[in-house]
This record gives structure tokens, C-alpha cells and sequence, in this order.
């Protein structure tokens, strides 16, 4: 339950986390890891709040990055372990990558070939991975499916190489997206039917993410007895789990203001705040942000388009309506804006970026850091 007094913030627009929410998703996760045995790393592709990193520390192992940016960040920010994952390596990263990181993952047998001895050579204590595409997925939408036809994401049984497996530590795969236990385990009997003869032997094997472990319907008991089993089978390998959204999954608002309200055969109120350029995945995904007290169109007296203070016509929210006629300057709350929001934003038309805060256990509003026209003058040249 969101406890954050609005009234305390300065400035809009405001990305605002919540500490005690964010600590109730890690302590399900620490259930998890508790009951199975599975080790939880966050993936900072969905979340990379570095203030947040040391509660997030407490319970989890460390993370995974996507390449050498985000492993600096895992490394400088949290400093537990580091899992790199990349699509392809590259030759002016990969040594840091080496130094920095406790696990490699490669995408493919050539990448697996034209890296493992460079990178054991400057880190002979790494573990090396290969992932690995189990070619089964009930990922609802495509933009998000990692095993769709002609994925790119992971080494198919047919072009899998029999030569590495005496050298690898692990296999990896990532398959699912915002999904129940019952997807992970239809994954599971995929990856096993094909990969199963190369798993003992290894040290782990890293379920991936898309696990929406702290969503309210999501069945964590039946995910440890997933676990459990599957470690049962062999040999008690270590079983990792990479969630993001789920560590982040509804922990704060977006908070926003309206700037203005203009009619054109309707009533938009134009925001401080952008969907293209805050709230990427709502039109990506795509898939209507809920706020505060508004009801569907039509559902209460006032309806209104949301608009985005930018020039693209299409950068609309949606359609909300209200008991009460919005004014200028009433602030507008888009729930759940704390995951895939700001790894994600950009500076698009110059808008500004929201700051970050934290709304703390304490009931304090702690301002982050607020960005300004360096921000998108520094991206530019
Ligand atoms: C995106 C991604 C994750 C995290 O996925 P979520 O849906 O945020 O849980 C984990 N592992 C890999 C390889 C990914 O690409």
C-alpha cells in the first residue's frame, strides 16, 4: 500500500520509489532463495536504481548485466556478484568485462570461441556460460519474446557445440516475460528434453528473468517446488534466477502535473511528462499506465485525454476520467512507473528527465537526483 504524501514533493515530473514496497519484493525473493536453494540476482536492464542498491544488497545476490556498462554499474554500485550477458562481445570491452565480472555468458559456440581463452587469461577464476535457446516460449507478446522464429537470443540445439561443454560452468536461458510458474515450467521440460545430457557436470544452470515472482497471483510456492525438483534431478546444481521487472514490480509512481487542458472534440490535459519518453513500454508494449483515482473513460463525470508535453502526436497516455474537473497544476499519478522507466527514458524533444527520489521506511521524501539541460546537451554533439 502506497503511503507517499504528495504534498512533500518539490517538483514534478518525479519518479518516486518506495522503499518499504521495494523491500517487501526482495523479501519475497529471499523467501524463494531461503526455500529452494536458488540464488536471485537483479537484472539492471529493468531496474538500475543505484541508490536503492545497498537494501537491495541485503537480500540478493548480486546482478546481471547486459555489457560493460552495466557490469561497471553492478560492480562499482553493488559489489556482490557480477553474470555478464551479451548478444556479441565486443574486442575493446571484453578484457574489462573479464576483470570486472564473476560469470560470462556467451550467445553463441563462435563467441564462446573467439573469447574463452582471452578472458580466462586475465581472469582464470571467472565462470564461463553459454546460453542457450530452449526453442519454447509462451511469451504473450513478440517485441518480448526471446524464442520467437528466428530469435537471435541464445544457441539452438541445432547449433549447439558438444566441443565446449568440458569447459563451460553453466547454461543459461532466458525465455519468459511478466509470466506464472506454469510458463517456467513448460521452459523447463523444453530446455531439459533438448539440453538435459550437459547439465551434470555443470555448475549452474541461470533460469533467466521474466519470473513475476512478486505479482500478487503469481505461485512462489509452486516456484520452489519447481526449484526444489529440478535440483533433485541433478545433482543439487546451483539454480539462478535474473529477475527485473519483479524486483521493481510496483514499488512507485510516476508523478506528474497538468500544464494545461485544450479541447478538440474532447478535453486533453497536457502533462509535464511524456509517454514516449518516460513511460516507454506504454506504447512499446503497449499497455495503459493505471492513475490514481481516475476511472475509464465515461466511467466518472470528466473524461480527458492524457497528452505528453513533446511534439509527437501520438505520444498520448490514454483516456481517464474523474469525479472532479481537473485544474492546472493538480498532479497526475501514474502507478507502477519504477521498472523499464528510467533505463529506459530518453531526452526526446528536449523534454526534461523526472527526478528520481525515494520515499523512505521513515516516511521521508529523499530527492535523488534531478536532471536538467546538461542531461540532453551531453548527449548530443
Ligand atoms: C531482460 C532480461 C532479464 C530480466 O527480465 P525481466 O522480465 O525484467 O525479469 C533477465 N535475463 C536476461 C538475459 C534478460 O534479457
Amino acid at each position: 500500500m502506497s503511503t507517499i504524501d504528495f504534498s512533500l514533493l518539490p517538483h514534478t515530473p518525479c519518479y518516486i520509489c518506495e522503499e518499504a514496497l521495494l523491500e517487501k519484493n526482495l523479501q519475497v525473493m529471499e523467501r524463494v532463495q531461503r526455500e529452494s536453494g536458488a540464488k536471485i540476482i537483479l537484472a539492471l536492464k529493468g531496474f538500475a536504481m543505484w541508490s536503492t542498491f545497498p537494501l537491495v544488497a541485503k537480500y540478493l545476490h548480486g546482478c546481471t548485466a547486459s555489457g560493460l556498462h552495466e557490469a561497471k554499474l553492478a560492480r562499482e554500485k553493488m559489489n556482490k556478484e557480477v553474470h555478464t550477458y551479451s548478444p556479441a562481445f565486443k574486442d575493446e570491452d571484453i578484457d574489462e568485462i573479464a576483470r570486472i565480472s564473476d560469470d560470462i555468458v556467451f550467445n553463441s559456440p563462435a563467441q564462446f570461441h573467439r573469447y574463452y581463452d582471452r578472458v580466462k587469461s586475465i581472469n582464470p577464476n571467472i565462470s564461463v556460460s553459454l546460453r542457450v535457446n530452449p526453442e519454447y516460449s509462451s511469451s504473450p507478446v513478440d517485441l518480448y519474446n526471446p524464442c520467437g522464429v528466428y530469435s537471435r537470443l541464445g544457441t539452438t540445439l541445432a547449433n549447439f557445440d558438444e566441443s565446449i561443454v568440458g569447459k563451460l560452468d553453466g547454461l543459461n536461458f532466458h525465455a519468459l516475460c511478466e509470466q506464472n510458474v506454469d510458463a517456467l515450467e513448460g521452459v523447463l521440460e523444453a530446455f531439459e528434453a533438448k539440453f538435459g545430457p550437459f547439465i551434470d557436470g555443470l555448475k549452474y544452470v541461470n533460469f533467466g528473468g521474466g519470473h513475476h515472482i512478486t505479482r500478487v497471483d503469481y505461485d512462489v510456492e509452486r516456484l520452489i517446488d519447481v526449484i526444489r525438483a529440478f535440483k533433485a534431478r541433478h545433482n543439487d546444481i546451483t539454480v539462478y534466477l535474473e529477475p527485473g521487472e519483479a524486483v521493481g514490480w510496483q514499488t512507485g509512481p510516476l508523478v506528474a502535473s497538468v500544464l494545461d487542458i485544450v479541447r478538440n472534440g474532447m478535453d486533453i490535459a497536457i502533462l509535464d511528462t511524456s509517454a514516449e519518453a518516460h513511460m516507454p513500454d506504454t506504447l512499446a508494449m503497449p499497455y495503459r499506465a493505471m492513475v490514481r483515482g481516475s476511472g475509464e473513460a465515461g466511467e466518472k463525470a470528466h473524461t480527458y485525454r492524457f497528452g505528453g508535453n513533446t511534439c509527437l502526436a501520438g505520444d498520448i497516455m490514454g483516456d481517464y476520467s474523474f469525479d472532479e474537473p481537473l485544474k492546472v497544476g493538480d498532479k497526475i499519478i501514474f502507478e507502477d512507473q519504477i521498472h523499464y522507466t528510467f533505463v529506459k527514458n530518453t531526452t526526446f524533444n528536449g523534454i526534461k528527465l523526472p527526478s528520481l527520489a525515494i520515499w523512505t521506511k521513515e516516511g521521508e521524501l529523499k530527492m535523488v537526483h534531478a536532471f536538467g539541460y546538461e542531461d540532453y546537451r551531453n548527449r548530443l554533439s
